[in-house]
């Protein structure tokens, strides 16, 4: 009864968050491995390592797993998982193909984005935009899933490092392969990750005037994000979208500037601590679920925040 949660990576260190679904599987009182699949895996062992609650590090280390996609690391999941009750990632795309797949192999279901796991057959999700929290018991022989790392408490630091223990690895999957990587924006911090985004909707009005909503985020160190409209519109990137079918965020401060506030945007919003609304309309739906609210002209606004506020 077992768990083993699929470590991401990006070479030198865990993906932020890690700590949280370690910390949501040792709650369930069974022990937790963790599964580390790439090369030169020394600094990301050393990084994850000391987690507690984690009894070993399973390593799948080789040249041709540098760059594992989703079906080579669902392989990888297949070849060590069998003895696990629950096999784990954070939610992301990446982590949801590959745990998919790996689901696939075994024969077993799957499930997204789950926020918690009440008991240890028992799971919650969100559907229709976070407006219900159905609690859903997996039919298959194990849990394969995904969590939503925020929903969690972080695991605490054990004295002792958990011991490294190399695994065979798989042969990469032939049918992808990475071409190249670009870097979209820039010297912003991940949306995903982020402690302040800043976030503009159709009510920014053009591409151009996006630049406002970036410029205070810049100041604030802070990551850009959009509505769905605005994207739509061209204000903003598709990566910058924020929400039901954009990306969940959960930062420290979520403000929000010309944004109505639908279902769908405030889907990605809720696990923000604190959420600031500036809409010129006082019925806006967003001041529902904002902690503060300013009801004004979001171009008289947000320069006068940026000249008010202290540059990060
Ligand atoms: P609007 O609703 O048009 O709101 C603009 C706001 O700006 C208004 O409240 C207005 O008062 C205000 N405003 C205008 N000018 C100013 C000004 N000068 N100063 C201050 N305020 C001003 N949406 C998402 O965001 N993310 C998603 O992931 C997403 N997924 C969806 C999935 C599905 C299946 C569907 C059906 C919809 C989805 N949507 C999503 C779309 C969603 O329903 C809304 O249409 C969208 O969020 C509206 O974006 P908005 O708030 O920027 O625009």
């Amino acid at each position: 009864m077992s768990t083993l949660i699929l470590v991401g990576h990006d070479g030198r260190q865990a993906d932020p968050g890690l700590d949280r679904l370690v910390g949501a599987a040792a709650a369930l009182g069974e022990p937790v491995d963790l599964l580390l699949v790439g090369h030169g895996l020394e600094a990301v062992a050393a990084s994850v390592a000391h987690l507690a609650g984690v009894r070993d590090l399973l390593c799948a280390d080789a040249p041709a797993l540098a760059e594992a996609r989703a079906e080579t690391l669902a392989r990888q999941l297949h070849a060590v998982g069998a003895p696990y009750r629950r096999l784990l990632a954070a939610h992301g795309l990446g982590h949801r193909a590959a745990l998919a797949r790996a689901a696939g192999l075994f024969g077993n279901n799957f499930l997204a984005d789950l926020v918690a796991l009440p008991e240890a057959d028992r799971c919650v999700r969100p559907l229709y935009a976070g407006a219900v929290l159905a609690t859903v018991q997996p039919q298959g022989e194990r849990l394969i899933a995904t969590l939503r790392a925020s929903a969690f408490a972080p695991c605490g630091t054990a004295a002792a490092p958990a011991p490294c223990r190399a695994v065979p690895a798989v042969a990469a999957d032939p049918r992808s392969r990475l071409l190249g990587r670009s870097a979209v924006g820039g010297s912003r911090p991940e949306l995903a990750q982020a402690r302040i985004v800043v976030a503009g909707g159709r009510g920014v009005g053009s591409a151009e005037a996006m630049g406002l909503v970036e410029a205070l985020a810049d100041h604030l160190g802070a990551a850009v994000g959009a509505s769905r409209a605005a994207v739509d519109a061209g204000y903003a990137a598709a990566e910058t979208q924020v929400g039901q079918t954009g990306k969940t965020v959960a930062p420290a401060l979520y403000l929000a500037a010309g944004i109505s506030g639908a279902i769908q945007h405030v889907a990605g919003i809720k696990d923000a601590k604190l959420i600031v609304a500036i809409n010129k309309d006082p019925d806006a739906p967003i001041f529902s679920v904002a902690d503060l609210g300013l009801v004004g002209d979001l171009f008289e606004v947000l320069p006068a925040l940026k000249a008010a506020l202290p540059a990060q």
